[in-house]
């Protein structure tokens, strides 16, 4: 007998261990175990997501004649780790061998590589057969150069697959890069189409995680109308809809952030790909496709933001993980170290886009990017929040967060902690970028337009404490010079006002 065990985010249904069929010879393990829902404080949606998912594929694999040892939350047999469960399936099925697909995780790595010796048995590794790279390409790309860069992996990467190239092997339309002609504000008045949703009754998940006693964050208002897809074909439905109704508008409004709507033109498609459930390769292909067949509607500038995403970040970011871990997950390089404010699990805050894209994260376990990165990340970098906070938060709130992609965004490219491995300045605003980009400050208490004044925007006061508290480390960063430029012009008396009003607003961030 050969174990085969499927890790949470390994749900592929398309991997090379199914295609010749069922073998009797071999069972496939899928656990689910305290070891994984206790590691962080997780959102309760992420915790019913990842085993309704599982469930899902278990009844997939049983349903095309594989053998499947499926071990429960409560099920008494279960030992809630992975050496003890597979201790056990071992000893119950003689098995001779251990197989399993690399952990996207260096934690689960770790404990992989250690299992051949704890159980006594040959052990196996094989890759997930879904990402369009392998674990060390950008290591390697990057090999020997002082800096990461995105754009630079990204070209190679579409000339490589041949993503909206040309036959001379130039990009589609002339250019890598339409920015300019996207990332705008939604306009006043522009309705944003409902979002897909699919539900299915989640109720027993629910009750059975409850009683288990699992900590968990965030909100499940109705478990009997859980909204994340997850199964394989209600993934493929989530595809096909951001195709033909998102796809034209998503780079337009890829940065717009809305009280109006909560997912705006994004696709929502990030669980159902970090679970292995859709391929990165079928999504942009999927939409690549629909840009074809549809060109008077969707513009070059929509596809090529879409495809960035995926073939450049998502990828990059990976690959990053790599080649920096475990050391990225213990960088600081502002020496950050103020805890975050209560009502980052409450979304109780009188600042409106905290209050909103929190609200939403607590209630939805999602926000899209710049909710994260220019609301939630910019402020906890404003004020000086410790790293390792930062990071269990965004690790536990939102239902894709997987540390090889949360550390990355999180402690990388939003916190800076990591001192510009993925980035190459720190992602900090005033609060005129969020009024800029969003319609939070009308319905806000405070006054994006004040500086100093008691209803001052706290953002706007602690955006220049952070650059004159940082001014060693940040000031021969060619891309800020003209921040520093900007604040050595300001008068003192100005200058002195707007420190005093960022040090008031950080011994009351709780009242915020
Ligand atoms: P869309 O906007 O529709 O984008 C399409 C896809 O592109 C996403 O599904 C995702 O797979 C990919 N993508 C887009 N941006 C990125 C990026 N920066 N890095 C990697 N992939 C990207 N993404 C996660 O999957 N898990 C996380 O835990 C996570 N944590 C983040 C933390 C912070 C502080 C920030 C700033 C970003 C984080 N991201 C994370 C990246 C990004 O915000 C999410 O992938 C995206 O919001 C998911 O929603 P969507 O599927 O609607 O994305
Ligand atoms: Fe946020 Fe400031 Fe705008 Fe209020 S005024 S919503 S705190 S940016």
């Amino acid at each position: 007998m050969i174990l085969r065990l499927i890790l949470g985010d390994q749900l592929n249904h398309r991997h090379s261990w199914y295609a010749d069929g069922p073998d009797p010879a071999v069972t496939y393990v899928l656990l689910e175990m305290r070891q994984e829902t206790d590691y962080a404080r997780h959102h309760i949606q992420k915790v019913m997501a990842f085993f309704a998912a599982m469930r899902g594929f278990a009844e997939h694999l049983k349903g095309l004649g594989h053998r499947v040892a499926y071990r429960r939350l409560d099920d008494p047999e279960n030992r809630q780790t992975l050496e003890g469960n597979l201790r056990d399936l071992t000893a119950a099925l003689k098995a001779e061998r251990l197989e399993y697909q690399l952990p996207d995780e260096w934690r689960l790595d770790q404990q992989l590589r250690a299992l051949g010796d704890a159980l006594g048995l040959p052990v196996e590794a094989c890759d997930t057969e879904h990402f369009l790279t392998e674990r060390e390409a950008v290591g390697r790309f990057f090999a020997g150069k002082k800096t990461y860069l995105l754009e630079n992996f990204y070209r190679a990467e579409r000339k490589r697959l041949g993503y909206l190239m040309q036959p001379d092997g130039t990009p589609e339309g002339g250019a890598w890069n339409f920015d300019a002609e996207n990332r705008e504000p939604l306009p006043k008045g522009h309705r944003v189409p409902e979002p897909f949703m699919e539900t299915q009754d989640l109720s027993e998940l629910h009750a059975l995680i409850e009683r288990a006693g699992v900590q968990t964050m965030g909100r499940c208002e109705d478990p009997a109308q859980f909204g994340w897809v997850t199964t394989r074909e209600a993934a493929l439905r989530l595809l096909e809809a951001f195709a033909k109704t998102c796809l034209p508008l998503f780079g337009t409004y890829e940065d717009a952030m809305s009280t109006r709507s909560w997912a705006v033109y994004h696709s929502r498609l990030s669980f159902a790909m970090n679970v292995k459930l859709l391929s990165p390769a079928e999504v942009v292909e999927r939409c690549i496709d629909e840009y074809r067949a549809r060109p008077e509607a969707i513009s070059l500038a929509q596809i090529e933001g879409f495809v960035r995403q995926i073939v450049g970040w998502r990828e990059y970011m990976r690959g990053i993980y790599w080649a920096e871990m475990p050391r990225f997950a213990t960088l600081n390089f502002f020496g950050h170290d103020r805890p975050l404010p209560g009502w980052f699990w409450t979304g109780e805050t009188r600042m409106n886009c905290l209050k909103h894209a929190l609200g939403q994260s607590l209630d939805r376990a999602y926000a899209h990017h710049i909710q994260r990165l220019m609301v939630i990340g910019n402020f906890a970098l404003l004020m000086g929040a410790d790293p390792d906070a930062v990071d269990a938060w965004y690790l536990g709130v939102y239902i894709d967060a997987v540390e090889w992609v949360e550390i990355t965004n999180t402690r990388g490219m939003s916190q800076y902690a990591d001192g510009g491995i993925v980035g190459s300045k720190p992602y900090v605003s005033s609060g005129a970028y969020i009024a800029r980009m969003s319609d939070y400050c009308g319905g806000c208490l405070y006054n994006v337009k004040e500086k100093t004044g008691a209803n001052a925007c706290p953002f706007n006061a602690l955006y220049w404490h952070f650059y004159e508290r940082n001014r060693v480390l940040l000031e021969k960063n060619p891309r800020i010079g003209m921040a520093y430029k900007t604040w050595d012009k300001m008068a003192a008396p100005q200058r002195e006002a707007l420190l005093a009003k960022a040090e008031d607003t950080l011994s009351r961030l709780e009242a915020l």
